[in-house]
């Protein structure tokens, strides 16, 4: 029996990408994505979750979802989305734990689930490079949703929220609070096609890079690997 690997549904969605390194993932893999170096500023995260909450506040007292979001079409609730301990698929094929919980499940009339993300990001429509990703990531989602009873579901979607930050917005007394200044953001909602096909391959693939026995060729163009053997030399003297 080979060794389980649990990977998070975004991690997977790494795999989609046009620029792929199977040697990275190779060492993310093995080290359990806990490599040095690597800072992720909190902002992101904080911003998520609070859009999160603005979200269900409003749902909560006004029984609709707020105006920002009509491009999500008719939705009637949302639900907590559940904890990942609770939200995770062992894939048998492969002896991959997938894991990961959406950011949002809203509710449609006819009671089927559309599931969403939000993104802290500047909206560039289909030129956002992490585009396969995200598609990936919320098709993993659904996959996990499927098998734990989220069901039916019928769309996925993903909320780009967008800072603004221009001039007009910097020039307005209205930006100005006791304590310091607010800032907006626009919603920029991109649908998403529900395609649970396109996880299987991905999976296949995280097993086979997984079982290599020693890290595979380094993507062509990136020289980080060669920095990085310069700076152990360096350090060897
Ligand atoms: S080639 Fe670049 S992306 Fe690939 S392992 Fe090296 S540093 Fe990472």
């Amino acid at each position: 029996m080979s060794q389980q690997i649990r990977i998070s549904a975004k991690n997977l969605g790494e795999v989609a990408l046009p620029d792929f390194c199977p040697r990275c993932f190779w060492v993310k893999l093995q080290l359990n994505n806990r490599l040095p170096f690597q800072i992720f500023p909190g902002i992101f995260s904080s911003i998520d979750s609070y859009t999160k909450r603005v979200v269900h506040r409003w749902f909560d007292k006004y029984g609709s979802p707020p105006p920002w979001l009509r491009d999500l079409g008719n939705l009637t609730g949302y639900m907590e989305p559940p904890h990942f301990s609770k939200y995770n698929i062992l894939d048998h094929e492969t002896n991959i734990l997938l894991t990961g919980s959406p950011d949002a499940i809203f509710i449609r009339p006819d009671n089927s689930h559309l599931i969403v993300d939000y993104k802290t990001a500047k909206y560039t429509g289909a030129q956002d490079k992490l585009f396969p990703m995200y598609e990936a990531q919320l098709n993993a989602y659904a996959l996990i949703g499927k098998q734990c009873g989220l069901e039916p579901i019928s769309d996925l979607a993903l909320v780009y929220m967008e800072p603004v930050t221009d001039e007009a917005a910097a020039s307005s007394d209205e930006v100005h609070n006791a304590d310091g200044f607010g800032m907006g953001f626009t919603a920029n909602v991109h649908k998403v096609s529900l395609n649970l096909n396109i996880i299987p391959p991905l999976l296949a693939k995280t097993r086979a890079i997984y079982d290599l026995e020693s890290p595979p060729a380094r993507r062509e163009g990136c020289n980080n690997c060669q920095l990085l053997e310069g700076l152990l030399e360096v350090a060897r003297h």
